[in-house]
């Protein structure tokens, strides 16, 4: 669908912060001229489905960044790929922030490093404990 002026109207997508799935959203947005059509509009930033489930079961997911401190627009966020999936009373031990409500923290390559560390301990460990680390 074309606008007057020339621009295409498309349909916006929203995106999971935690997997980057995205989901089109029934919102029409201006695709300006000259922008790649193939380029999907990020309307909203959400947590989609499958991500949500781990949530629910009282995790939290922690995704790695390489910003040093937070950007303004979660767009800005420099993603490493890792994400880590922690136990709620784990992130509640290791982390002084309020558990994020929406289940999703970003954090920097150091916690990422720490949370490794203490994933290979807890493999050690496997089946003597409750898993604190899912992935
Ligand atoms: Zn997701």
């Amino acid at each position: 669908m074309k606008t007057s002026d020339g621009n295409t109207l498309v349909h916006g997508h929203n995106q999971c912060v935690v997997c980057m799935t995205l989901e089109k959203t029934d919102e029409l947005l201006v695709h300006p001229k000259g922008v790649d059509p193939k380029v999907k509009i990020i309307a909203d930033w959400f947590v989609c489905d499958a991500c949500k489930q781990p949530v629910s079961q009282g995790f939290i997911h922690v995704v790695g960044v390489r910003n040093e401190e937070p950007p303004e627009n979660i767009k800005d966020m420099d993603r490493t790929g890792e994400v880590a999936v922690v136990s709620m009373s784990l992130f509640a031990d290791l982390f002084s922030a309020d558990m994020p409500d929406n289940g999703v923290m970003f954090c920097g390559p150091d916690v990422m490093a720490g949370l490794k560390k203490l994933r290979d301990v807890q493999k050690e460990h496997a089946g003597q404990e409750e898993k604190h680390i899912i992935h």
